[in-house]
């Protein structure tokens, strides 16, 4: 089968793809390398999003669930575990390789976010062995936390919103390691009016346990103290690697992002990109902007391949 278009990347911008794909009529196949739901689901699914137009506040796995739902209702067809390699021209239709399969589409939309993602480490002693032993990377479920002493690791928006999850079920600290907080005014505020412990100015020495983390020892100001700790949750940003986009002959801007046009289209003929993986002047991150501009590149591969006369 050829499909009208095939979109690469199943987060918020792919998913909204496919939503307007299907809403014009187009055959639709979404391939994604992992599970459906992009940073919603792999980076902050407790988190509570309070920016996405129509939901006062809606946690994040929940706006991820809402538009995979509403993507399959609308019967695209999406395939997890299918992380695309190539994108390759072929006779009047484009060819799209994943690491065991082949698929053939009239057009491409590219959408996949950071690519290949992981979270900073901050390279501390004990932190590799406690990996999965109360050293995590995303916050589990607020149940999980029910009285653990929770240490949260960072200082942006994330890292604070966080520690304000945890703050409501259990005895929770954010230490920072520089003296001020690179976030929101209202994180801030909401912070500072938490019962949250605050450490700034500090850096981690070690975590310490032997089966599980028991204490972290930490140093500020010149001075060492160790604090117990059943979960520490480290959100210092994560690394992105985007290295597949230069085999695939996309012009990249000087991010090491997609170049796109006002119309979301690329350097090649038929493949049009959206979300956080593309670069404009005054490109902004977030779900929002990645779903406006996923429904820019569905109707720009719709003129391109359906080519009505009115449009
Ligand atoms: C901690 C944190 C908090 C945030 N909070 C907010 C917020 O409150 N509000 C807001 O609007 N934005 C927020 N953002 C930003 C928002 O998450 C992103 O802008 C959004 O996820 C981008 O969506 P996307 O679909 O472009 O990319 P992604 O969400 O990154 O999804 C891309 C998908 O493509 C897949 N993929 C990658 N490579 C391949 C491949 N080769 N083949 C197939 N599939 C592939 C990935 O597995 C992933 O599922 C936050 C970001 C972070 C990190």
């Amino acid at each position: 089968m050829v499909y009208d278009v095939i979109v690469i990347g199943a987060g918020p911008a792919g998913l909204t793809a496919g939503i307007y794909a299907r809403s014009k009529m187009m055959s639709t196949l979404v391939l994604e390398s992992g599970t459906v739901g992009g940073q919603l689901v792999a980076l902050y699914p407790e988190k509570g999003i309070h920016n996405y137009p129509g939901f006062e506040t809606v946690q994040a796995r929940k706006l991820s669930d809402k538009l995979y739902a509403q993507a399959e209702s609308m019967e695209c067809d999406i395939r997890e575990n299918q992380k695309v390699v190539d994108i390759v021209d072929g006779d009047q239709k484009i060819i799209v390789k994943t690491q065991d399969s082949e698929y053939e589409g009239m057009s491409v939309i590219v959408a996949i976010g950071m690519g290949e993602f992981t979270p900073r480490k901050l390279g501390a002693p004990g932190e590799n062995e406690l990996e999965g032993k109360g050293i995590d990377y995303i916050l589990p479920v607020k149940e999980d936390l029910v009285g653990k002493k929770v240490v949260m690791f960072g200082g942006g928006n994330s890292a604070i919103e966080m520690a304000l999850i945890a703050d409501q079920v259990t005895d929770t600290t954010i230490v920072h390691r520089r003296p001020e907080f690179r976030a929101d005014e209202m994180n801030v505020k909401n912070l500072n009016e938490s019962n949250i412990r605050k450490i700034m100015n500090a850096n981690v020495k070690s975590f310490n346990g032997t089966d599980h983390l028991e204490s972290i020892t930490i140093e500020q100001d010149g001075k060492e103290m160790t604090i117990e700790a059943d979960l520490a949750v480290i959100n210092i940003g994560i690394t992105a690697n985007l290295e597949i986009l230069k085999k695939w002959g996309l012009e990249l801007t000087e991010n090491g992002l997609i170049k796109v046009g006002i119309d979301m289209s690329t350097n090649r003929h038929g493949v049009f990109a959206c979300g956080d993986v593309v670069d404009y002047p005054g490109k902004y991150k977030q779900i929002i902007t990645g779903c406006g501009e996923a429904a820019t590149a569905c109707l720009m591969a719709y003129k391109f391949v359906k080519k009505p006369y009115w449009a």
